[in-house]
């Protein structure tokens, strides 16, 4: 059975059609990369993945449970859901370690000693140990990226939502974030990560979803998608951003 399935999801903001139709499946432990022109609509399905946003129509299934249903307790949802953003949004003020526990601590009332234990297993997982106690200021891009990606493994999410993780970084901070969710992926964690890394896609992901306009046009291997793509569209995309 998928960890994730997405099912004909129909998703407008006003008269804008963003998702006309969307399908997807995601097996446990796959990474599923998700290509597509800007505004295509790559945030916000993951977006509605999250519980971010609601869906106007189709389904949402995480773990055989219908998330789109106006019933769900959407904090539990999303407790089992890690999600990163370009921006990296750590608290400016909070130490790494206190990003890291304070939601543990304050939403889902974690123990102090407990949250703490188990956040500092996880920077040491990211290669951050050394840096708890220091403020994001004082960490690189790639470091500060790394803390998010941390905060969000906190609650051993099953699912982890990456959307262009490495779009705001220098070039040469890229490759320690996209290492670390190779790492990810060879630990079985399953994720669907929005991404212009091409070559990060070729060698990680399982399967490539192009999206256009808001339809998943191809989807297939990397090794399909990537270099023999079926769709006109997907080959003029491929070559506009190569
Ligand atoms: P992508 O991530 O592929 O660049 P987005 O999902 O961000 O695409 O955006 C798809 C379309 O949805 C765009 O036209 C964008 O302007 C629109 N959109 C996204 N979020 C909102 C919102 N909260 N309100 C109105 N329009 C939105
Ligand atoms: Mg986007």
């Amino acid at each position: 059975m998928s960890l994730l399935s997405i099912r004909d999801v129909r998703k407008s903001f006003g008269d804008n059609l963003v998702l006309d139709g969307f399908s997807l499946e995601v097996e446990p432990g796959e990474c599923v990369v998700l290509i597509g022109a800007s505004g295509s609509g790559k945030s916000t399905l993951l977006r509605c993945v999250n519980l971010l946003e609601t869906v106007d129509d189709g389904v949402i299934e995480l773990d055989g449970t219908d998330i789109t249903d106006p019933r769900i307790n959407t904090d539990q949802v999303r407790s089992g859901i890690g999600i990163v953003f370009q921006a990296y949004n750590l608290f400016p003020h909070l130490s790494v370690l206190d990003n890291v526990t304070l939601a543990p601590i304050r939403v889902h009332g974690v123990r102090r000693d407990v949250a703490r234990a188990r956040a500092l297993e996880m920077l040491d997982r990211v290669g951050l140990a050394a840096k708890a106690t220091a403020k994001p200021d004082e960490l690189s891009g790639g470091q500060q990226q790394r803390a998010a990606i941390a905060r969000a493994l906190v609650n051993s999410p099953k699912l982890m939502l990456l959307d262009e993780v490495t779009s705001a970084l220098d070039p040469e901070l890229v490759g320690e974030v996209l290492d670390l969710l190779t790492d990810l992926k060879s630990d079985g964690m399953t994720m669907l990560i929005c991404t212009h890394e091409m070559s990060f896609a070729r060698s990680v992901a399982d399967k490539v979803c192009f999206l256009d306009q808001g339809r998943p046009l191809e989807i297939g291997p990397p090794a399909q998608v990537l270099e023999n793509p079926a769709e006109p569209r997907t080959r003029e995309f491929l070559r506009r951003i190569r």
